[in-house]
């Protein structure tokens, strides 16, 4: 029977109908469970159906669910904000709330440009990123994105933002040998800023941990270190998306503490409430709103929805339950012993080429020949086949792209909730392991 949801059934056939959830499973209405193994879009970090959160959503239901943004705040906008600047390091002490990772970086853009402006340089505007980034899927946000397959509709309509080299090791774009490029991806960065000058340049954007775009792609060390000195080098604000990798993920608070650099805006979303309601920020430092605060005093951005008090509470309440329970630690731990269990997969089956990650973030691409990492076969939808199969065993994987012109290649990200056991690991790596002996018997 054709479903009224205006959502397309992309994998083929309807999708399951969903009754409920709990932990690291979702029920559906025919009583099947999924063991939540990509928490939907990297998303559900502390799993589903906690009742602190509900509990958490119903208080604030009961007072209030919605104020308007330039009317008034309220307590959980306040306490939300007064959270993210504990939670995080430096001087990230200013929150603009919106609704989808897309408008975080959309507004970290348009804030980015208003700095500038406000600082009597107009003329600073353009935005660097890189191939192989995701930042949204807004016409601001998808500029910036390095990702082909979504941005293929509407190129004629993007604005032509410059883009760098990925810290894609495992390919890399410039033909070197990781060990002893000197990181040129890197220093690319510069050369493009000196090509069209910093002078035309707001910011530059970057995830720490590449995730839709490429697979869990983790740069080397020192590789931010040296953005970032070139991003001050030239006065260019440095944007942290961390809309998939923050409050956990990666098995730090945010992933650009592996590094140790404090970028000057950072994005959040995803994570931020765990999926219980939609709620994303663009956090800023206080060099990047000085000019602001001194200037017009205002943003020019935002939403309706905007900071509603009831997402705001929400968000509280998964971060509160994020630190309570440490999720950031358990993140790291649990990360390390899938991995293991990952690549003792990556033995047994030769079309997985690589396994690479931090915490529970986790990307497997997968290639006709280990050794020459050449791509499977044309025609066979690598990523789509295995992400039906595992449908069908019960384990919801993510797909990512893959390959150096991001088209060609295929990767999945595994990236369950950040509270998910180690019998639940290991219940992960069983319908795994049948779902890809299931795609080499009968797909490839
Ligand atoms: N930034 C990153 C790094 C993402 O992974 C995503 C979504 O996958 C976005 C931005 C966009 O977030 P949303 O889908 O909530 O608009």
């Amino acid at each position: 029977m054709e479903q009224s949801s205006l959502i397309k059934p992309v994998l083929g056939g309807a999708y399951p109908t969903i009754s409920h959830g709990e932990g690291v499973f979702l029920y559906d209405k025919e009583g099947k469970n999924y063991l939540d193994a990509s928490s939907g879009a990297v998303t559900a970090n502390i799993g589903h159906g906690v009742q602190e959160i509900i509990d958490a959503m119903k208080k604030q239901a009961n007072q209030v669910s919605f104020v308007y943004r330039s009317q008034f705040t309220s307590e959980p906008a306040e306490k939300l904000a007064k959270k993210i600047a504990e939670l995080t390091k430096g001087e990230l002490n200013y929150s603009f709330f919106v609704n989808s990772g897309s408008e975080a970086t959309e507004t970290a853009l348009k804030i980015a440009i208003q700095h500038w402006q406000e600082k009597g340089k107009p003329k600073k505007h353009k935005i660097i990123s890189r191939w192989m980034s995701y930042h949204g899927i807004t016409m601001g946000a998808l500029s910036m994105s390095g990702h082909p397959i979504r941005r293929e509709r509407f190129t004629a309509m993007l604005e032509s933002y410059p883009s760098v080299s990925p810290p894609y090791c495992y390919r890399c774009p410039l033909q070197l040998d990781p060990h002893t490029c000197g990181m040129a991806c890197a220093k690319e960065l510069e050369a493009t800023i000196r090509r069209i000058g910093g002078d035309n340049i707001a910011a530059f954007i970057a995830e720490p941990v590449i995730g839709a775009a490429g697979g869990a792609i983790v740069p080397p060390d020192g590789y931010f270190q040296k953005l970032k000195k070139i991003c001050e080098e030239h006065d260019i604000l440095f944007i942290a998306d961390e809309v998939m990798t923050g409050f956990g993920r990666t098995g730090k608070m945010l992933a650009s503490e592996y590094w140790d650099v404090e970028p000057d805006i950072v994005t959040f979303g995803k994570g931020m409430s765990g999926g219980y309601t939609p709620i994303a920020a663009a956090v800023m430092t206080r060099k990047v709103m000085e000019p602001i605060m001194n200037g017009s005093q205002s943003i020019i951005g935002g939403h309706t929805l905007s900071a509603n008090p009831l997402s705001c509470a929400v968000s509280l309440a998964v971060l509160e339950y994020v630190e309570k329970n440490n999720l950031v630690e358990k993140s790291a731990d649990r990360g390390k012993n899938l991995i293991r269990g990952l690549k003792k997969l990556g033995e047994k089956y030769s079309f997985i080429g690589d396994i690479r990650g931090r915490g529970l973030l986790i990307g497997m691409e997968f290639v006709q020949d280990k050794s020459t990492k050449s791509s499977l076969p044309k025609g066979v939808d690598v990523t789509n086949e295995i992400i039906k199969l595992g449908m069908k065993n019960g384990i919801l994987l993510y797909p990512a792209a893959a390959g150096l012109d991001g088209v060609t290649g295929a990767a999945i990200i595994i990236s369950p909730p950040l509270t998910i056991s180690e019998d639940e690991c290991a219940e992960l790596l069983m319908r795994l392991d049948i779902t890809l002996r299931q795609f080499n018997e009968q797909i490839l």
